[in-house]
C-alpha cells in the first residue's frame, strides 16, 4: 500500500476546499469540511485499491485565546509536522501578492518536505494570462514545476492525484479512518463544551466533559450528523444541563450548531444526551474518548 499525508497550503479563496471537496466527493470522505471558516484541521481520506492520499487543510495561525486555539495551533504545527509533503496552491486569477509569499516562507520555516505547486483555476483565464501568471510564479518562486488544474475539473483532480501517487512511498499497514476522525471529535466536543461552560459559567463546574461518539457524514443531503454526550458527575447536575423541559439543553444545542456551522461545509444534526459518570476524570476510558493523550 502506498501512502501519502499532504497538508495542503495557499491564501484564501485559492480553491482548496474546492479541490478537497472535489477530490473526495467520488470516494470515501471522512468529514469533509469548509474554507474561511476552517478551524480545525480537516483531514480527508482518499482511497483506491493499492494507495491511500490524506490531505489535511489548514486553517493557518490565530491569536490563542484560550485553550482551544492553542491545541488548534499545536494542530496546525502537527500537520505540518507529520505531512510527506506539501500542496502549495497558487491562483491562476489573481497576481501573487504578499499572502502567498507570507505563507511560502512559512512553510519553508517547517520541515523540508516534497512540495507539489499548483495553479489552480487555470479555467478562469485565457491562455495568455495563464502563461503570464506562470511566469511570474516561477520566476518569483523559483520553481520549476507548477501543476495545472481547475479544482473544478475531475480530470485534473485524477491527474493531480497521479502525479502525487508517483511520489508517495510504501507503507506497511493502512492508515485508519478513525485516527483521522479523533482530532474532529474531539474539536466539536470542545465546541460543546465551550458552550457549556459559557451558558452556565459559576453553576456547573468545569468537570463537565463531552464526548462526542459519532459523527456520520451523509453525501447526498450534504448533511453531517453528530451524536454526542454531556458528562456531568454529579446526578444533581444533570437537571441543571437539561433544564425547564429540556430549555437548556436545547439552547447549547443551537449555540453549538451555530459555532459548528462555521467550522464544517454541511448541513449540521446535532443531538445532545446527558449522563452521569461519577469521577470521570480518573476513568482512563472515558479520557481517552475525550481525546485527551498522555
Ligand atoms: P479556499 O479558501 O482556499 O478554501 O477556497 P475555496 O475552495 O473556498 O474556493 C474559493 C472560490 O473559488 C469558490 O467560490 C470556489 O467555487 C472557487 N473555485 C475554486 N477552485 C476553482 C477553479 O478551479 N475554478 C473556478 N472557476 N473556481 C474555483
Ligand atoms: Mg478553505
Amino acid at each position: 500500500m502506498k501512502t501519502f499525508i499532504a497538508t495542503i497550503i495557499g491564501k484564501p479563496n485559492v480553491g482548496k476546499s474546492t479541490l478537497i471537496n472535489n477530490l473526495f466527493k467520488r470516494h470515501v470522505s471522512i468529514v469533509s469540511s469548509k474554507p474561511q471558516t476552517t478551524r480545525n484541521n480537516i483531514k480527508a481520506l482518499y482511497e483506491e485499491k493499492d494507495f491511500q492520499l490524506i490531505i489535511i487543510d489548514t486553517p493557518g495561525y490565530h491569536k490563542p485565546k484560550n485553550k482551544l486555539d492553542m491545541y488548534l495551533n499545536s494542530q496546525v504545527r502537527q500537520s505540518f509536522k507529520e505531512a510527506d509533503g506539501y500542496l502549495f496552491i497558487f491562483d491562476a486569477s489573481r497576481p501573487i501578492n504578499t499572502e502567498d509569499f507570507e505563507l511560502f516562507e512559512k512553510m519553508n520555516t517547517f520541515p523540508k518536505k516534497e512540495v507539489f505547486y499548483i495553479l489552480n483555476k487555470v479555467d478562469l483565464v485565457s491562455k495568455e494570462e495563464k502563461e503570464e501568471r506562470i511566469k511570474e510564479i516561477k520566476s518569483n518562486f523559483n520553481i520549476t514545476d507548477l501543476i495545472e488544474i481547475s479544482a473544478l475539473n475531475q480530470n485534473d483532480i485524477q491527474k493531480l492525484i497521479d502525479i502525487i501517487k508517483e511520489h508517495s512511498h510504501e507503507f506497511e499497514g493502512e492508515l485508519v479512518a478513525d485516527d483521522y476522525e479523533a482530532d474532529d471529535k474531539f474539536i466539536v466536543s470542545e465546541i460543546i463544551r465551550e458552550q457549556i461552560l459559557l451558558k452556565f459559567r459559576q453553576e456547573v463546574p468545569h468537570s463537565v466533559a463531552v464526548v462526542t461518539e459519532t459523527m456520520k457524514y451523509e453525501p447526498e443531503q450534504n448533511l453531517l450528523k453528530i451524536y454526542s454526550v454531556i458528562v456531568v458527575e454529579k446526578e444533581s447536575q444533570k437537571p441543571i444541563i437539561i433544564g425547564k423541559g429540556g430549555k437548556a439543553i436545547k439552547e447549547i444545542g443551537i449555540a453549538s450548531r451555530t459555532k459548528l456551522l462555521e467550522i464544517f461545509d454541511t448541513k449540521i444534526y446535532l443531538e445532545l444526551n446527558v449522563k452521569v459518570k461519577k469521577n470521570w476524570r480518573d476513568n482512563n476510558d472515558i479520557i481517552a474518548s475525550l481525546g485527551y493523550k498522555k
